[in-house]
């Protein structure tokens, strides 16, 4: 018989159990992530493809919800217009 706890003992942000809405994700993030307008073609990708829904549509545009936005990146992979860019904010050891 395993020591490891159970799923039911296990913060909801290590197993992320009723998705990573509830555990907010935000304060992961080392990096600003930012989408031109500009160069963005409503395709959509993103907004499939970021594992958090950080990336919320809103008045016709995207707009990044900065709680949620851990820095992945997954979303500059996946645009295919080039339209999202990162910049580190905090200095890794
Ligand atoms: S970096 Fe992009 S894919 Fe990752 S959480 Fe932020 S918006 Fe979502
Ligand atoms: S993947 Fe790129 S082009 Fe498509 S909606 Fe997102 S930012 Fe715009």
């Amino acid at each position: 018989m395993s020591n490891l706890p159970s799923v039911e003992e296990l913060p909801e942000a290590i197993i992320a159990r009723f998705g990573t809405q509830k555990a907010k994700t935000g304060n992961w993030r080392t990096n600003e992530i930012e989408i031109d307008q500009d160069k963005c073609d409503f395709c959509m990708r993103c907004v499939v493809f970021c594992p958090d829904g950080a990336i919320k549509v809103s008045e016709g545009k995207l707009k990044m919800d900065l709680d949620y936005c851990k820095g992945c990146c997954i979303c500059i992979e996946e645009c295919p217009k080039n339209a999202i860019k990162e910049e580190r904010k905090v200095e890794l050891p």
